[in-house]
C-alpha cells in the first residue's frame, strides 16, 4: 500500500483548497491535496471576484493571470432588473432599473482604496488556473479523482485513508495537519460538526449554456439582469449573467441562467423540462442553446459550530454557507485560506507556538457569522425592489397593472419610478459593498491591540475607512520605489513580516533585525517617507498611517496589522518582541 507522509493534507480541490495549496507552497510548505473528482467543476457558480481576493492573488503572483482571462470591470459595472429579455409585447423588454457596481462607472473609491480592481471570473475557469499554479509548485501534489475515506487524529498527526476511485487503490497518508476544504461533504460530519443556521431558503437551478444573444441582450455593461415575471417573482423568473469568455456584453459567448423550482417539483431535475421553462421566462420560444451543464443548489445562510478541530481546520464552505448574493463565498473562501496559510507555515517552521491556530477560528468565525448576515440580509432585499417594483405575488393582473403605470408618462410613472430609484438605493448593499470587502478584521487573535476602540462601520457596508489599527488590514497607497510606483501591500512578502518606520526610524530597524535574529522569524523593515527607500510621493501613506514618523507598524504575513506604537518607544526590540510573541504565541522576550 502506497504511504505518503505530509506536513499538510487538504481536502478537497475547489477554490479554497486549490488557493490553500498555492499559498503554502510559496511559503515553503508541502502539501498533498486530494479532490474526489476527475477534473475541476464544471459549473461556473462564483463569478464575482472582489477587490480583497485580488490582493491576496497579486500577493501570490496569481493576479496577472487571473485579470490576462477575466472580464474587465466596465463590463461588470451594472446591474439591471427588466421584464423580459425577448418579446414585443407592450411589457416586454423594458429596463425597470440600472444601479452601478463593484467599483465602475462613478464608485471611483474603489480605485482609491485598492491596487486591484473587482473582476468577473467564473469558477469554471478560475479553478482549472489555480489548479495549474498549484500544481507547478515543487513543494505540492496535487491529485485528482481521489477522494478522502477515513482519518484518525492522535497528538502528533494525522492519519487519513485516500482512495484512487477509479482503481480504488487505497494511500495511507499521515501529516501534521489537515485542512478540510471539502464544501462540508466528509471532514465536518466525520467530526461531528454541528451546522447552524438557516437551510432550504430557496431551490435554485442553473442552466449553463453557450447562445447567441447580441440580438436580445442590449447592454454591454451589465454583469446581471434580474428578470421581474409577475409569474413568478424575481427569483423565480430568472437571473442572467453574461460569462465571456472572450468577447463581453452583449457579445459574450458564454451565459449562466439561475431559476427557481418549488421544492416538491420533479421536473426540476428533468433536462426535458428546463429548456421549456427557459424559453417561456426568456420570452424566445426558439432558443436553442447549446447547454454545457446544469447544477441544482439550495440557498442557506450556515456556520459550523468549530473551524478548528485538533489537527483538523475547516475552511471555506466546509465551514460557512451562504446565499449568493453580495458575492461572499468563494471570495471569503479563499480568504479563510490565506489567513491560514501563513499561521500553518508558521507553526509547522517551528517560529509559532500551535496555538496560533486557535487564532484562526477567533478570527475568521466571527467575520462568516457577519458575512452570512449579510448575505441573508442581501437575499431579502429582494423582496422589497420586487415591491417597489410593484410585483404582486400570485397576482399577474395586478402586477402587470403595477408595471404599466410604472412606465407611463405621467405623474404616477414619474412618481413610481422616482419611489423605485429610493428604494433601490437599498440595492447597494449588495453591489456596493465596499466594507464588506475590504473593512473585515480582527478584533482578537494575533494581534496586540493598542487600546483604542473598535471604530464603528458603516451599517450599509459600504463606506471603508482605511486604519492601520491592530487587526485591519493595512491600507493601501501608492508609493514609489526604484522609480516604480508599488502599493503598500505590495511591500508584504508571502510568509514574512513587514515592520514599516517613518522618517525618524527610532532604532526600530535595529529593534527588528535582534527580534528577528532572536526569534529566527524573518521581518523585512522598510522606511516609507518623503525620502525614503519606499517614497511617499504624495503624501496619501502619510495621511493613512495614524502613526508619527517616529512610530512603527507591524504587518503580518497576510497584510492585516498586528501591531503599532503611534511614536518613538524607550525600548524598542523589548516592545517589539513583546507583540510579536503575541502574535505567534511565543514568549519572546526570554528568548532573545
Ligand atoms: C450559483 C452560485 C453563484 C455563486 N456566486 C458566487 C460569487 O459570485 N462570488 C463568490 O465569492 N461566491 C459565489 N458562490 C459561492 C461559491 O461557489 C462557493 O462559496 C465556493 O465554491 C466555495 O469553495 P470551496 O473550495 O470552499 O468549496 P467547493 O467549491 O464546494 O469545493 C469543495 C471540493 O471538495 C471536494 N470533496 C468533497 N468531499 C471530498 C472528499 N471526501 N475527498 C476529496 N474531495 C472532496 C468536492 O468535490 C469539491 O470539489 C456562488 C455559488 C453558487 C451556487
Amino acid at each position: 500500500m502506497q504511504k505518503i507522509e505530509v506536513p499538510v493534507l487538504i481536502i478537497g480541490g475547489g477554490g479554497c483548497g486549490l488557493a490553500s495549496s498555492l499559498f503554502l507552497s510559496r511559503q515553503g510548505i508541502r502539501s498533498l491535496l486530494v479532490e474526489r473528482h476527475p477534473a475541476p467543476g464544471r459549473l461556473p457558480k462564483a463569478r464575482y471576484i472582489s477587490q480583497r481576493t485580488m490582493e491576496l492573488l497579486r500577493q501570490f503572483d496569481a493576479a496577472d493571470a487571473v485579470y490576462a482571462k477575466s472580464m474587465p470591470l466596465a463590463h461588470i459595472s451594472h446591474i439591471r432588473w427588466c421584464t423580459t429579455l425577448a418579446g414585443d409585447g407592450e411589457l416586454d423588454r423594458r429596463t425597470f432599473y440600472r444601479i452601478e457596481s463593484f467599483g465602475g462607472g462613478s464608485l471611483t473609491h474603489y480605485a482609491r482604496d485598492s491596487p486591484c480592481e473587482s473582476t468577473l471570473f467564473p469558477q469554471v475557469r478560475m479553478e482549472p488556473l489555480l489548479r495549474d499554479m498549484a500544481s507547478a509548485q515543487d513543494e505540492a501534489q496535487v491529485l485528482y479523482n481521489h477522494q478522502l475515506v477515513s482519518f484518525e487524529q492522535d497528538e502528533s498527526g494525522i492519519a487519513a485513508v485516500v482512495q484512487e476511485r477509479d482503481t480504488e487503490k487505497l494511500i495511507h497518508v499521515r501529516a501534521r495537519y489537515m485542512i478540510g476544504a471539502d464544501g462540508g461533504k466528509t471532514v465536518g460530519p466525520a467530526l461531528g460538526a454541528k451546522i447552524e443556521g438557516q437551510t432550504d431558503l430557496a431551490h435554485m437551478v442553473t442552466v449553463y449554456f453557450r447562445a447567441d444573444l447580441s440580438q436580445y441582450w442590449d447592454d454591454d455593461y451589465s454583469m446581471t439582469t434580474w428578470f421581474v415575471n409577475p409569474q413568478g417573482g424575481s427569483w423565480a423568473s430568472g437571473v442572467l449573467g453574461q460569462l465571456g469568455p472572450t468577447r463581453f456584453g452583449r457579445h459574450s459567448e458564454e451565459w449562466m441562467f439561475h431559476f427557481s423550482f418549488r421544492p416538491d417539483d420533479p421536473s426540476r431535475f428533468e433536462e426535458a423540462s428546463l429548456l421549456p421553462r427557459m424559453r417561456e421566462l426568456l420570452k424566445i420560444p426558439d432558443l436553442t442553446p447549446d447547454i454545457i451543464g446544469i447544477g441544482h443548489w439550495t440557498v442557506e445562510g450556515v456556520l459550523v459550530d468549530r473551524y478548528r478541530w485538533g489537527r483538523v481546520l475547516l475552511a471555506g464552505d466546509a465551514a460557512h454557507r451562504h446565499p449568493p448574493t453580495t458575492g461572499l463565498g468563494l471570495n471569503s473562501a479563499i480568504q479563510d485560506a490565506h489567513n491560514l496559510a501563513w499561521k500553518l507555515a508558521a507553526v509547522i517552521k517551528g517560529q509559532a507556538h500551535d496555538s496560533l491556530l486557535d487564532s484562526y477560528e477567533a478570527e475568521r468565525r466571527p467575520v462568516a457569522a457577519s458575512n452570512i448576515q449579510w448575505a441573508l440580509m442581501t437575499f431579502q432585499n429582494h423582496q422589497l425592489t420586487d415591491a417597489g417594483i410593484g410585483l404582486v405575488r400570485g397576482n399577474p393582473e395586478a402586477s402587470f397593472a403595477n408595471f404599466r403605470r410604472y412606465f407611463a408618462d405621467n405623474q404616477e410613472g414619474r412618481t413610481r419610478r422616482a419611489r423605485l430609484a429610493q428604494i433601490m438605493e437599498v440595492q447597494r448593499m449588495e453591489w456596493q459593498a465596499h466594507d464588506i470587502e475590504l473593512g473585515y478584521h480582527y478584533d482578537v487573535g494575533a494581534v496586540m491591540p493598542d487600546g483604542t476602540p473598535t471604530p464603528g462601520r458603516d451599517p450599509l457596508g459600504q463606506t471603508y475607512v482605511p486604519t492601520t489599527r491592530p487587526g485591519h488590514r493595512l491600507p493601501h497607497a501608492w508609493v514609489e520605489r526604484d522609480g516604480k510606483m508599488i502599493s503598500t501591500l505590495d511591500l508584504v512578502r508571502p510568509g514574512t513580516f513587514l515592520l514599516i518606520v517613518g522618517r525618524n526610524k527610532s532604532n526600530w530597524t535595529e529593534a527588528a533585525a535582534e527580534v528577528a535574529h532572536a526569534s529566527g522569524v524573518t521581518i523585512d523593515v522598510v522606511e516609507i517617507s518623503e525620502a525614503g527607500q519606499v517614497r511617499d510621493t504624495d503624501s496619501t501613506w502619510r495621511n493613512l498611517r495614524e502613526v508619527s514618523s517616529d512610530g512603527a507598524i507591524l504587518v503580518r504575513p497576510d497584510q492585516h496589522v498586528g501591531w503599532r506604537s503611534v511614536g518613538a518607544h524607550a525600548k524598542p526590540p523589548q516592545v517589539l518582541a513583546t507583540a510579536l510573541g503575541r502574535i505567534l504565541q511565543r514568549d519572546l522576550i526570554n528568548a532573545s
